[in-house]
């Protein structure tokens, strides 16, 4: 992409709302813009952010063999009535009655949905196991959204569900989606921690949250620092308690829970009456379990984590574009062709590259740069270029190398083939 006709409104000031700083980045950066109170308008450069993280969800919930689905926004209201989950949600689900007559709500969760699917398909413990998963848009009536995407009424969410005859099944599930989980935050980029945690209002017997320790973050764990072990913080007075594994004291931590993951056993499928026949042709309610990865949140984490005085720094798997390259002399036709030339270059080997050709003093270039955070900067000026050299500055560390202009390709390829795996 060409900056000249790209739609990056990067802001100068931090707008007067935004509290955290992942809310005034985003903003900046051009990422985002808010609508009206918790509800967000994603720009490109934003969406290519959701897009990359997506990416790396499907890719591990795929390996795991689940199968993903797209289930409606829009529900019944009578579905959360017969789970009994209508009244415990409250006013948080946003409802209303159709032309029709129809009571409906805007789904804050799936359970109920799915439930009623599987029900309707799934009759013979020979369908089983089975997991699903789907990457959508849900809704929360939040009575106070704050802190950008951390706390908003329209969020997106994986969500996925396993099915199983019996409680070993659903057992190596959980354990497989534990360790994507570790594999989808890790690839991220993001330092996070699993947390045992209170069912809460999902219900069920066992849950683990994963936490991202930042000082936005409106959840509190007890965590040691000595030897990294946490728990979910059930109790105020709990602060102070000494670390069951090397017993120092223990503190309290701000943090985002990025992702859910729970043993919901029978709670839905009895309720719902999603049942199969086992072996001996008996009917059993399904076994199930739900893991959810809130996708708008891990953005939001990854720049808490992530940031300067300068700016976004982008871990390169998520950026949405490992390179920008900075055409700063614009009066000097050789810098102006050599950037073309390479960005051309980067472009047909498939890197996501964003040339910064816009009229523009070098120093907006520079400014802008590290704003939006893209992880690996090549500058082209008009004196080194006479020299014969370009320069690469890495986002994170701020080191500048210079290369000959013959090498800059290769060394582009040898740092982004470094960089890319994880
Ligand atoms: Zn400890």
């Amino acid at each position: 992409m060409k900056w000249s006709q790209a739609f990056i409104p990067t802001l100068k000031e931090t707008p007067s709302d935004a509290e955290v700083i992942s809310h005034k980045l985003m903003l900046r950066a051009g990422l985002l813009r808010k609508r009206v109170s918790g509800v967000y308008t994603y720009l490109p450069l934003g969406l290519k952010i959701i897009d990359r993280v997506t990416d790396i969800i499907r890719e591990q919930m795929n390996s795991l063999g689940s199968q993903e689905v797209l289930l409606p926004a829009l529900q019944p209201a009578k579905l959360w009535k017969d789970s009994g989950r209508y009244e415990q949600i409250g006013k948080v689900m946003i409802h209303f009655v159709d032309r029709r007559g129809k009571e409906m709500v805007l789904g804050p969760t799936h359970e109920e949905v799915i439930t009623d699917l599987v029900k309707n398909e799934i009759n013979s413990y020979k369908q089983l196991p089975i997991i699903l998963y789907q990457i959508q848009t849900k809704f929360r009536d939040e009575p106070r959204p704050r802190f950008g995407v951390l706390r908003s009424c329209e969020f997106i969410m994986k969500d996925a569900y396993s099915f199983d005859k019996d409680i070993d099944g659903l057992n190596k599930n959980y354990s497989k989606m534990h360790d994507a989980y570790h594999r989808i935050f890790e690839r991220c980029g993001l330092k996070f921690i699993a947390v045992e945690a209170d069912s809460g209002i999902m219900g069920g017997e066992l849950s683990h949250e994963f936490m991202v320790l930042a000082d936005s973050g409106e959840d509190l764990i007890l965590y040691c620092q000595e030897c990294g072990s946490a728990a979910s913080q059930i109790k105020e007075d709990e602060a102070g308690r000494k670390c069951p594994r090397c017993s120092k004291r223990l503190s309290t931590k701000n943090a985002i829970e990025i992702g859910h993951i729970f043993k919901l056993g029978v709670k839905y499928s009895a309720s719902l009456s999603a049942t199969f026949l086992n072996e001996k042709g008996e009917a059993k309610p399904i076994i199930m379990g739900c893991y959810g990865i809130g996708v708008n949140r891990i953005m939001a984490a990854v720049i808490e984590q992530n940031h300067d005085k300068n700016g976004i720094i982008w871990p390169y798997l998520i950026s949405p574009y490992q390179v920008t390259i900075l055409a700063i002399d614009a009066s000097y036709q050789p810098a102006v062709e050599y950037a073309a030339l390479l960005y051309d270059r980067l472009h047909k080997e498939n890197v996501d590259v964003l040339l910064d050709d816009r009229d523009e003093r070098a120093g907006v270039k520079f400014k802008d740069a590290d704003l939006i955070g893209i992880p690996l900067q090549i500058i082209i000026g008009g004196k080194t270029l006479q020299q014969g050299m370009v320069e690469i500055k890495f986002r994170r560390t701020g080191e500048v190398i210079k290369v000959r202009k013959e090498e800059a390709l290769d060394k582009i390829r040898e740092i982004l083939k470094k960089e890319m795996v994880s």
